[in-house]
């Protein structure tokens, strides 16, 4: 018997959903409802400069358009921030984090003069710059204001697990086809921002916490995030958060081979719909069964 699986669509109201938004909502109500298990909204918002209401509108009209109904309330991450806060006010107390008063061309200028800058899974990753600063120096720094994230000290998180080796369990497919087991790649985005200047939490962190919040025991999501979950088990241990399975799936690309994004307003489901393609079809074009509940 399969067991029954929460699994959670976790979109960005920062444009209108396209094609590849419709495979990662129909793939993890798919797999929820054909287990007897539960599909859960999860609005993720927090950064409110990119997100509008008219495009969390436009999300629930598409997903509604799509004949897909998720289970209880949606979860709006802009409004729980004094839980992420609480979560990275923990790791701080444990020195898990750092603050890092690097800016973009800070960053850059540092990789330029490495003869060799460190590498993660998706290219070069945070030089470790702000890592180096003495206690002395960070609390004057941070005493006289001055602008900075906070990052996740990658080294002494794999102290504080006392050498405890990671893994987690993909259904889906890897890059490079994988399925099974992976081994966690600690190192995989380096030292990644927990705490964004400009918004005090970052997706990593809102997004680890409310899987475990949600009870989400089958993640799924496009294999762009692959890297993103070997960072995201690691939190998981740190947090002594509940880890859920994962399923990345294949990404939607437009003709010439690229990966949709917000600028193929062609594909945005909006735009089918005005074209007259029904949502069957969608299903067709995106290689899904057409009955959800027969699997
Ligand atoms: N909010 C993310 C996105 O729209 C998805 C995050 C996730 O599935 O973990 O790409």
């Amino acid at each position: 018997m399969t067991r029954a699986e929460t699994t959670r669509f976790a979109p960005s109201p920062s444009g209108r959903l396209h094609l590849g938004h419709a495979l990662a909502a129909l793939t993890a109500h798919d797999l929820a409802r054909r287990s007897s298990g539960r599909f859960l909204l999860r609005i993720e918002d927090i950064d409110t400069a990119r997100c509008r209401a008219e495009f969390e509108a436009g999300i629930l009209e598409d997903l509604a358009w799509l004949g897909l109904v998720w289970d209880g309330l949606p979860l709006r991450q802009s409004g729980e921030m004094t839980r992420y806060r609480a979560a990275l006010a923990g790791l701080a107390a444990r020195g898990l984090v750092y603050p890092c008063f690097c800016t973009r061309g800070d960053i850059a200028a540092e990789l330029a003069r490495m003869p060799s800058a460190p590498q993660g899974m998706e290219g070069p990753r945070y030089p470790g710059t702000c890592r180096q600063l003495g206690a002395a120096e960070r609390a004057r720094r941070v005493g006289a204001g001055e602008p900075h994230a906070l990052r996740l000290d990658i080294v002494a998180c794999l102290d504080a697990l006392g050498g405890s080796r990671l893994a987690f369990e993909e259904t889906g497919r890897g890059p490079g086809g994988e399925c099974g087991p992976i081994a966690v790649e600690p190192h995989a985005s380096g030292d990644i921002v927990l705490a964004r200047k400009d918004l005090g939490v970052s997706y990593h962190l809102a997004v680890v916490l409310d899987d475990h919040a949600q009870g989400v025991t089958l993640v799924t999501r496009g294999e762009d995030l692959f890297a993103a979950t070997h960072v995201q088990r690691l939190l998981q241990a740190v947090l002594d958060l509940a880890v859920p399975r994962y399923h990345h799936h294949r990404l939607v690309c437009d003709a010439g081979g690229r990966r949709l994004a917000k600028r193929d307003r062609d594909a945005t489901l909006a735009a089918l719909r005005e074209a007259g393609v029904t949502p069957g079809a969608i299903r067709v074009r995106l290689g899904l069964a057409a009955d959800a509940h027969c699997g």
